[in-house]
């Protein structure tokens, strides 16, 4: 139980540490190294990278996207429609 939190709080953390880094160094190229914490997807709503595990996942006219909020994978597939 302990050990859930503690995850949940470094998840969190990672995730904080993501948004600083693409804040401050834009111009640095992500390379996807072997074994990373955890992948990147990007909203086609938005266009906001969110990381995998934390995205909505949706199937829209067949192809699944990946989205940061319920309300943006609505959207997109009204546009699409
Ligand atoms: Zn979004």
């Amino acid at each position: 139980m302990l050990k859930l939190l503690f995850f949940g709080v470094l998840a969190y953390l990672a995730f904080r540490l993501i948004q600083k880094v693409r804040l401050s160094g834009g111009r640095e190229q992500g390379n996807a190294k072997p074994g990373s914490v955890d992948e990147m997807v990007q909203d086609p709503n938005c266009l906001k990278y969110i990381p995998k595990g934390n995205a909505i996942k949706k199937n829209v006219g067949g192809e699944t996207h990946f989205f940061c909020s319920q309300a943006c994978a609505e959207a997109f597939r009204n546009k699409k429609m």
